[in-house]
């Protein structure tokens, strides 16, 4: 079985902050890490290979050179294969010119049966690059999966709603979004380590391996522009209330009624 995780490197948003004087991100120092809904995923693909015998699992990524850490890591997690997608042709894609790059590698790796990818990504945010994967490759997708079976080529899926969740049937080839509760990604060996840049070879792909027009990717290609982008205003200060718990209460009960909250 052929498996491909679709992966992305993110600024930990947890460790950016905003500067109170000039109101700026604060960019300097802030790690790349693996975005944690693709870590869900991988360890979704990883679970399958330790079932099975037949399971290649090979991770992709499109982005800057620096995405290489990224997907060492994935490696020293357990993934066979890495395609690190590449190049200043890529640069400035929205998710229409993200997904169809990805594709694009993904048709020129040929045979798959199962595509990964996170819901989201906690940078862009906008979860729309696994289903435009799936609508440019012409395959099934479901996506908020939290848990699946697979038996031959016929898969049962649970799929997260608000209040529950559903069952879905399916058949490969398929793409699937993953959420947290589809696993906990898995700590990277040392010998997973090791191997990870010992062992294993990351085929780096440029624009001309893809075989797709330069007006399908990057800025260009892109329907959408972020026109300006900016840090939202603090919130106010907080309000303590004081007195005894009964007063207090009240004081809380009625301030929130005027905000109509409750
Ligand atoms: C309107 C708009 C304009 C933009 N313009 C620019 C721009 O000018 N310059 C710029 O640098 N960026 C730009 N971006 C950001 C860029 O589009 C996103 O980084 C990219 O398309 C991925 O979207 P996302 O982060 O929302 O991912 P999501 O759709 O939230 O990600 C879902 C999943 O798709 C997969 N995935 C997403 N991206 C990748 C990837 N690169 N490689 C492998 N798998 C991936 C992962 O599995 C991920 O969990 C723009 C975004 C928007 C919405």
């Amino acid at each position: 079985m052929k498996v491909i995780v679709c992966v992305k490197q993110v600024p930990d948003t947890n460790e950016v902050k905003i500067d109170p004087v000039k109101g700026t991100l604060i960019r300097e120092g802030v790690p790349s890490i693996l975005n944690p809904d693709d870590a869900n995923a991988l360890e979704g693909a990883l679970a399958l290979k330790d079932k099975y015998d037949d399971v290649n699992v090979t991770v992709l990524t499109m982005g800057p050179p620096q995405a290489e850490d990224m997907l060492r890591e994935c490696l020293a997690m357990g993934a066979d294969d890495a395609i690190h997608l590449s190049g200043r042709e890529f640069a400035g894609g929205d998710t229409w010119a993200t997904s169809n790059a990805i594709a694009a590698a993904i048709n020129k790796m040929g045979d798959y049966d199962i595509i990964f990818a996170g819901r989201q990504a906690i940078d862009g945010d906008t979860a729309q690059v696994g289903p435009q994967i799936a609508e440019r490759l012409g395959i099934s997708q479901v996506t908020y999966v939290q848990n699946f079976e697979i038996d031959g080529n016929e898969l049962k899926i649970q799929r997260q709603l608000e209040d529950g969740y559903e069952v879905i049937n399916a058949k490969t080839p398929i793409l699937l979004t993953a959420i947290k509760e589809l696993g906990e990604p898995r700590y990277m060996t040392v010998k997973g380590i090791y191997d990870s840049f010992r062992e294993k070879e990351i085929k780096v792909w440029g624009f001309d391996h893809l075989g797709i027009e330069n007006d399908q990717v990057g800025l260009k290609a892109s329907p959408t522009r972020v026109h300006k982008s900016f840090v939202p205003q603090p919130k106010g200060q907080g309000v303590m209330l004081e007195g005894s718990v009964q007063e207090m209460t009240e004081k809380l009960v009625v301030a929130l009624k005027q905000k109509h909250l409750i």
